[in-house]
C-alpha cells in the first residue's frame, strides 16, 4: 500500500496582488511589500515605524510579485503538484490571506481568458492533456466534487437541492482518510465537462451570494478532483493508483475587531471565523511539533485539511497579500503564518490498489456486462448450428461487430417468418383452426425476437455508456496536443524547475554565509581584529532588535486576539444569561427538565442533538398510531362531537370557531367640523360624555374620537373625509 515514505515540508508561496484604484487614490503612495523574486524573499516595511527599524524580511519557496501572471505561479509551483496527483499522490492547494487579497483569482481567476485562467482551470488543461499523451495500457477515470462549508456546515454545490438539504457529515477512515459520505461525484471525460461542473457549483455558491450578503468572501470552497489510474504491472496485473486533488479557495480572514457587533452578528461571525483560528491553531501546533495534540476536530475545514496538513498529502500553500499600507497588521499576520507553515512535515505515499477504487468496480462491471453479450451472441450462434462455425471466443472490444451481427440476425429472423406465415396462409389444405394456431405461435416467436433484441440493446447501451467514462491513454481526447506544443510545455517546465534549483541554491548560499564567516576569517593584526568584531557586533545588535521588535509583535497581537477572544466571550456570557432568564422564568420546571433528559452532546457534530422520544427498536410497540381525521375535517374527532355538532350550534362544541364575531355596522360617531371656536369645549363635552351602550366593537373603537386630536387643521379635513366616506362604506 505505501511507497516512497519520506516526508517533506508544506510548500508555501507568497503572491502580492497590484494595488487597486481605491488604495492608489486614498491611502499614501506606494506599496508596503517589496520582493525579491531571485531570493525568494518578502520585505515587510512598517508605515508606522521610524525609518531607522529594520525592516521585516520573511523567506518563501517561491514569491510573486504585482507583475507576476497566472501561467508563471502555475508552471513553477502548481505543476509538480499536479503532476504527483497524477502519479497516485493526495495533493492539496491552498490560498490563504485576508479578504480582496486575490484567493478567487489566484485558484479560480477568469477562466474564460487563457491569461487570468487561475489554478484550479489550469489543472484541468494538465489532468487532461496528460491522458491523452500516456501510454494506450493505461486507464483512467477522473471524478470532480465540489463542496463549501458555510457556517460549519458542509453542503454540496453540486446538488441541485444546494442550501435545501440537510449539511453533510464527515468521516474518517484509515484506507481514504477525512472524507464526506454522500458527496455528489461526477466523472468527467473532458476539460469541458469538468468545466460545466466548476461551472454549476460556482452558480450554486454565486446564489448564495445574492440571498446573503458577503457569502462568497465567507464561505470555503473545495474542489476535489479524483484521478484513478489503472496500469498493468510487473507481475501481470493491473493495479490502480489514486491521485486526489483537493483545490481550496477559503474565505477571507478578517480581524473581528470590529467593536459595535453584537448579538446574532456576533455569534456568526464568531463562527465565521472560527474555522480561520482553526486553521491557524493547527498550523501552529503541527509547525511547533512539540504539542502532541493537534486541533483538527475544532472545525469542519481543519478536519477536511487533516491529510494536508500533516499526513498523507503533498500540499502547497498560496498566501496572498495586499500591497496597501492600511492593512500591514493583516499582512504581517499572514506572513507570520505561512512563515509558521513551511515547518509542517507530511508523508505524502503513493495510494496504490486502494480498497473503495471506483475504477476497479467499473472494469469488474464492464467485464461483467461484456460476458453478458457474448452469451446473447453465443445462444443466438447455437440456434444457427445450421452453419456449423466455428464459435470464435477472442472478442473482446467488439461490441460494434456483436451490434451488427445481432440486427442482422434479427432481419433474417424475421424475414424468414414472415414466409413461414405466408405460407401457412397459403396452405388450402390446412385446417382454419390449425392455421390460426400455427400463425399465433409465429407470432409470439416474432415478439420473442424483438424482445430478445431490445434487451441486447439495451445491455449494449449499458456496456458502452460504461466504457465511456474510462479514458484510455494515447487517444486524442484534446485537440490542440501537437507536438510543438508539448516541446514549448517541456522547455517551460525545464526553466521553471531551474528557477526554483537557483533560488534554493541561493537561499542555501545565504544561510551558510552567515555561518561559515567567521571561520573563514583571519586576522592580520589586532587593529583589524577589533574592526571586524565591532561590525559583527553591530550586525548581530541589528538583528537582537529585529528579534526584540519581533517579540513585541508577537505579545500585542497576542494581547489584541486575546481582547477580542474576550469582547466575544462576553457577548456570549450575556447572550445565554439572557437565555437562562427566560427559561427560569418562562418555561415551567418540569418541562424544562423533560428537554434536559432527552439532549445528548454529540462529540463528532461538536452539538447537542435530541434523543428520540422512544427509543427506535421499541417504536412500534409503544407508540400509538396517530388515528387520521376524517374527510371534511380539521382534526380527528369523537362521535360525541360529531353527534353534537349535527343536534346544533350549542356552545359548549363550538370547537372550529369560539370567536362569535357579529359585527356591528352602524357608522362610528363623528363630530361636525364646521364649528366655531368657542363651541368647542361644548363639543368636547359632548363627545366625553356620548353614551357607550353596546361595549363590544365600538367601545374598542372609542381611540378614533380622542377629542385632543381634533384641533389641528390636518385632522379636521381627513375627519370630514372620514364622514362623507363612512355611510357609503357602512351600505
Ligand atoms: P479574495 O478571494 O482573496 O477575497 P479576489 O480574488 O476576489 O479576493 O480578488 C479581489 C480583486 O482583486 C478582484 O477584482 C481581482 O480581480 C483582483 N486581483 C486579485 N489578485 C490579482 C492579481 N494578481 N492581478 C490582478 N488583479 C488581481
Ligand atoms: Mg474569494
Amino acid at each position: 500500500m505505501s511507497k516512497n515514505k519520506s516526508s517533506e515540508s508544506v510548500k508555501v508561496v507568497v503572491r502580492c496582488r497590484p494595488l487597486n484604484h481605491k488604495e492608489e487614490s486614498s491611502g499614501p503612495a506606494g506599496g508596503i511589500v517589496q520582493m525579491d523574486l531571485r531570493l525568494g524573499q518578502v520585505i515587510l516595511r512598517n508605515p508606522r515605524a521610524p525609518v531607522s527599524e529594520p525592516q521585516k524580511t520573511f523567506t518563501f519557496d517561491a514569491v510573486y510579485d504585482a507583475n507576476s501572471k497566472q501561467r508563471d505561479l502555475y508552471e513553477e509551483s502548481v505543476r509538480p503538484l499536479i503532476d504527483s496527483v497524477l502519479a497516485g499522490f493526495n495533493g492539496t492547494i491552498f490560498a490563504y490571506g485576508q479578504t480582496g487579497t486575490g484567493k478567487t483569482y489566484t485558484m479560480q481567476g477568469a477562466w474564460m481568458d487563457p491569461e487570468k485562467r487561475g489554478v484550479i482551470p489550469n489543472a484541468f488543461d494538465h489532468i487532461f492533456t496528460h491522458i491523452s499523451r500516456s501510454q494506450s495500457d493505461k486507464q483512467y477515470l477522473v471524478r470532480a466534487s465540489y463542496l463549501e462549508i458555510y457556517r460549519e456546515e458542509i453542503r454540496d454545490l453540486l446538488d441541485p437541492k444546494h442550501g435545501n438539504t440537510r449539511a453533510l457529515e464527515l468521516r474518517e477512515s484509515p484506507e481514504s482518510g477525512v472524507y464526506v459520505p454522500d458527496l455528489t461525484s461526477c466523472v468527467c471525460k473532458s476539460i469541458k465537462e469538468i468545466e460545466e461542473v466548476m461551472n454549476i457549483g460556482n452558480q450554486a455558491r454565486a446564489v448564495g451570494a445574492t440571498d446573503m450578503n458577503e457569502h462568497s468572501s465567507r464561505s470555503h470552497t473545495l474542489f476535489l478532483i479524483t484521478v484513478e489510474c489503472s496500469q498493468p504491472g510487473p507481475d501481470g496485473r493491473k493495479h490502480i493508483r489514486v491521485g486526489r486533488l483537493n483545490l481550496v479557495d477559503l474565505a477571507g480572514s478578517e480581524r473581528q475587531a470590529k467593536t459595535g457587533v453584537q448579538g446574532e452578528r456576533l455569534k456568526e461571525a464568531a463562527k465565521i471565523n472560527l474555522s480561520l483560528s482553526a486553521l491557524g491553531n493547527v498550523i501552529s501546533a503541527l509547525a511547533d511539533g512539540r504539542s502532541g495534540h493537534v486541533p483538527y476536530r475544532d472545525s469542519k475545514l481543519t478536519r477536511l485539511l487533516q491529510d494536508s496538513l500533516g499526513g498523507n498529502a503533498k500540499t502547497v500553500m498560496v498566501a496572498t497579500l495586499g500591497p496597501a499600507s492600511q492593512h500591514y497588521d493583516e499582512t504581517l499576520t499572514t506572513l507570520r503564518y505561512a512563515n509558521r507553515a513551511k515547518n509542517i512535515q507530511n508523508q505524502p505515499r503513493v495510494n496504490e490498489d486502494p480498497k473503495d477504487a471506483l475504477l476497479r468496480e467499473f472494469q469488474r462491471e464492464i467485464a461483467r456486462l461484456r460476458a453478458q453479450l457474448n452469451h446473447r451472441k453465443w445462444r443466438k450462434q447455437k440456434k444457427e448450428q445450421v452453419e456449423g462455425e466455428s464459435w470464435d471466443e477472442d472478442t473482446e472490444g467488439e461490441e460494434e461487430i456483436v451490434e451488427k451481427e445481432a440486427e442482422d440476425y434479427v432481419k433474417l429472423e424475421e424475414q424468414r417468418l414472415e414466409m413461414e406465415k405466408e405460407a401457412i396462409r397459403e396452405d388450402q389444405f390446412m385446417l382454419a383452426e390449425e392455421k390460426q394456431r400455427l400463425l399465433g405461435e409465429k407470432e409470439r416467436m416474432m415478439g420473442d425476437l424483438r424482445k430478445e433484441q431490445e434487451a441486447t440493446e439495451q445491455l449494449t447501451a449499458k456496456y458502452k455508456a460504461m466504457e465511456s467514462k474510462l479514458l484510455v491513454g494515447g487517444k486524442n481526447i484534446m485537440d490542440h496536443t501537437n507536438e510543438q506544443q508539448k516541446m514549448l510545455e517541456m522547455k517551460r517546465q525545464e526553466i521553471a524547475e531551474q528557477t526554483r534549483n537557483e533560488r534554493e541554491i541561493q537561499q542555501q548560499m545565504l544561510m551558510q554565509d552567515e555561518e561559515t564567516l567567521e571561520l573563514r576569517e583571519t586576522f592580520t593584526s589586532l587593529q583589524q581584529e577589533v574592526e571586524a568584531k565591532t561590525k559583527k557586533l553591530k550586525k548581530l545588535y541589528a538583528k537582537l532588535q529585529c528579534i526584540k521588535a519581533e517579540i513585541q509583535d508577537v505579545n500585542d497581537e497576542h494581547v489584541r486576539s486575546r481582547q477580542e477572544l474576550e469582547q466575544t466571550q462576553n457577548e456570549l456570557t450575556r447572550e445565554l444569561k439572557f437565555k437562562y432568564l427566560i427559561i427560569e422564568n418562562f418555561i415551567p420546571p418540569e418541562e424544562k427538565n423533560k428537554i434536559m433528559n432527552r439532549l445528548t452532546f454529540d462529540p463528532e457534530e461538536d452539538q447537542w442533538r435530541f434523543q428520540p422520544l422512544v427509543p427506535a427498536e421499541s417504536k412500534s410497540l409503544q407508540m400509538k398510531k396517530r388515528p387520521t381525521s376524517a374527510v371534511g375535517y380539521k382534526r380527528p374527532i369523537s362521535q360525541y362531537a360529531r353527534v353534537a355538532m349535527a343536534m346544533g350550534p350549542q356552545s359548549r362544541y363550538r370547537a372550529e370557531n369560539i370567536m362569535f364575531l357579529e359585527l356591528d355596522m352602524t357608522p362610528p360617531t363623528v363630530i361636525s367640523m364646521d364649528r366655531s371656536k368657542e363651541a368647542e369645549p361644548n363639543q368636547t363635552k359632548s363627545l366625553d360624555n356620548s353614551p357607550t351602550k353596546d361595549a363590544g366593537v365600538r367601545k374598542s373603537r372609542s381611540w378614533s374620537q380622542n377629542p385632543k386630536s381634533i384641533t389641528s387643521s390636518s385632522s379636521n379635513v381627513s375627519l370630514a373625509a372620514c364622514q362623507t366616506a363612512t355611510p357609503m362604506a357602512a351600505q
